[in-house]
């Protein structure tokens, strides 16, 4: 079996979990192989020398003030967790209002012939070149009057199946039916046949250019949305733009997660090599774009799905000394402190740190509890732990 059917076999065993205690133990992996990233320090260094405040917020997550966040979202599980329900939350926007508006949406997935051991930099850049021989005016503009193309969001996604690194873009082309030329079938299925045949016929057309031979069928695929309520719309194309976890192949995120599940340790140096391998090469690359009507919705779509995904401390726990919270990061701790409930387990938390650094209890100085009536108190006794 080569290397890479071996990393592929384990997906069935994998638990493909993404809460927050999770996604920073995957953290972990990321820093013992990147450790210059800038991943290593999120949620890990404290900013300056401030002390660390712990607050629940309005969505019941846990804040921890003081502390960096990397917003490296393609390598960083943290933080890339949060920018996909931003990027979906965008997208899903400009796709609701585009069909409020009677507009129509073809999407598309859109890839290039790849093998196993091939290297991702030569995929994606092959990709590249048949999707700016696209873009030129000439197929575009064949392509835009076929379809009734106003609008475009296009997704770049990259796994890895059978065929070694898969990387392809999800496209919503977001259509005028009335200027949809070419898309003239009576029902959703010939108007799909019609569809398919224009996306792929222009998508082969740009392969060709580029020198590429695209298989239409292989790599091309296409679906109308022809659902009249706007919310199933959403929906559909969220399923179509990627978003979710597939049972033939591995995210890059599923790459670290065989890191820290598998024991197999030629499986774990390949899926090691692998992640390696993508974080090197998606670099300062922008998972979203957006042209024509998307692009002019783009600045107001990002407004709402931020205001959509506002996070506000409520209630703050505690505030933990920066000598304590290294001391917890040194434990091991940093997770189980990110999905505390409450103060009583904050304290259970630090006072495990202050065991594990040979203290019999809680130092006077390493934490405050906070309480509503913004009266604060010092933990003087040592508090009995829960776990
Ligand atoms: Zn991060």
């Amino acid at each position: 079996m080569s290397n890479l059917k071996q990393v592929l076999s384990t997906i069935p065993f994998l638990s493909r979990d993404c809460g927050k205690r999770e996604s920073m133990a995957l953290q972990n992996v990321v820093r013992e192989l990147l450790p210059d990233s800038r991943v290593a320090a999120c949620l890990r260094h404290r900013l300056g020398g401030s002390a660390v405040a712990v607050s629940t917020t309005n969505r019941g997550n846990i804040r921890l003030g003081g502390v960096m966040v990397c917003d490296a979202g393609h390598i960083c599980p943290v933080c890339h967790a949060r920018k996909m329900a931003r990027e979906r939350k965008i997208v899903s926007s400009i796709v609701h209002d585009h069909y409020q508006a009677g507009g129509m949406l073809v999407d598309a997935a859109l890839t290039v012939p790849h093998r196993d051991g091939e290297p991702l930099s030569c995929v994606l850049n092959r990709l590249d070149t048949v999707w700016k021989k696209l873009c030129t005016k000439r197929i575009w503009k064949e392509l835009a009057q076929h379809l009734g193309v106003i609008g475009c969001v296009r997704r770049l996604e990259v796994t890895l199946g059978a065929h070694g690194w898969h990387p392809h873009f999800h496209v919503s082309f977001l259509c005028d039916a009335a200027h949809a030329a070419d898309v003239k079938g009576l029902s959703w299925r010939t108007a799909l046949d019609d569809a398919f045949a224009i996306v792929s016929g222009s998508w082969r057309q740009a392969g060709a250019e580029a020198g590429v031979a695209v298989c239409e069928e292989a790599q091309s695929a296409v679906a109308i949305i022809g659902h009249v309520d706007a919310q199933k719309a959403v929906d559909y194309n969220t399923k179509n733009m990627g978003y979710c976890r597939k049972a033939d192949s591995l995210t890059p995120m599923d790459l670290l997660r065989v890191v820290a599940q598998v024991e197999d340790a030629a499986v774990v140096r390949t899926a090691k090599r692998l992640f390696a391998e993508y974080a090197a090469c998606i670099k300062r690359r922008h998972a979203l774009s957006f042209t024509g009507s998307a692009k002019a919705v783009h600045k107001a779509a990002v407004e709402k799905a931020d205001a959509g995904c506002a996070e506000v401390a409520e209630e703050k726990l505690g505030i933990v000394a920066p000598w304590a919270w290294s001391a917890i990061v040194k434990a091991g701790l940093r997770e189980t402190l990110a999905v505390v409930k409450s103060r009583r387990e904050l304290v259970a938390v630090v006072l495990r740190a202050a065991l594990a650094t040979g203290h019999g209890r809680i130092p006077f100085d390493w934490m405050r509890l906070c309480f509503e009536t913004k009266t604060v108190i010092s933990i003087k006794a040592p508090v009995p732990t829960t776990q």
